[in-house]
């Protein structure tokens, strides 16, 4: 399963060399979202600070126009340099779409929210090897969730044009997960509920689930929705899993 821009060919990869073995998931996974421009047109190189600063120090708006403080200024100018070139969401759509084509069998995963994790420091230029948390010290930052959104909204329309199921990341995120559901369900109609989806990392309540169970299986069998068992982390709040 691939999570960012470095390792889906290496999915691809591996699926090519044992086919009989290899059922590969190709996708772009929350922890890597803040790297996507939503807007950059497909093909270019999105300005690098200005990309980040956008995302992580936002302009207030004039009425409260507040200057972020020094410490967010200090963390975001450490945070800076670690960080790779921005890639054009658009690039991300056609990356996925090739490889979900070339492999038939293949899912969408791993794709997401996460409510809970904050960008890492880096002790050198970011190799891509571990977005998550993991040993790592944690920056202030985290992605703003409307990005995460388009972001996975995106690649879920591609996952129903082309009836992949899709493997769910989903942290601290209950009751957007049930939205994004239903928001699914009246977009595309029949062919969202001819798809399957595995939430993991997860920590939809109770009362959330049983409503989901409800929309969504009871109503229409074909359509699962399985939810695979949080990680301790993920219920206390902070993803580790990827
Ligand atoms: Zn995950």
């Amino acid at each position: 399963m691939s999570t960012q821009e470095g390792d889906q060919s290496k999915v691809a990869a591996l699926a090519r060399a044992r086919p009989d073995r290899v059922i590969p998931a190709f996708g772009y996974h929350p922890w890597w979202a803040h790297r996507i421009s939503l807007s950059a047109p497909a093909g270019s190189v999105p300005d690098h600070a200005t990309h980040y600063r956008a995302l992580f120090l936002p302009e207030s708006p004039p009425s409260s126009s507040q200057p972020p403080s020094a410490e967010l200024e200090a963390a975001f100018a450490r945070l800076l340099p670690t960080l790779p070139p921005p890639i054009p969401l658009a690039d991300v759509i056609t990356d996925v779409r090739a490889h979900l084509t070339e492999f038939p069998t293949a899912m969408l995963g791993e794709v997401g929210i996460d409510r809970a994790a904050r960008i890492p420091f880096a002790t050198s230029v970011d190799d891509g090897s571990d977005g998550g948390t993991n040993n790592r010290l944690l920056s202030p930052f985290l992605t703003p969730f409307a990005h995460q959104l388009s972001v996975l909204e995106a690649q879920l329309a591609l996952a129903v044009e082309l009836r992949r199921n899709v493997s769910l990341h989903s942290v601290k995120a209950s009751a957007q997960t049930r939205e994004l559901f239903d928001r699914m369900a009246a977009t595309h109609g029949a062919a969202w509920f001819a798809i399957s989806v595995d939430v993991h990392s997860c920590t939809l309540s109770p009362e959330v689930w049983r409503v989901i169970e409800v929309r969504l299986f009871h109503l229409r069998p074909p359509h699962l929705v399985a939810c695979t068992s949080p990680t301790p982390e993920a219920r206390g709040g902070t993803s580790t899993d990827g």
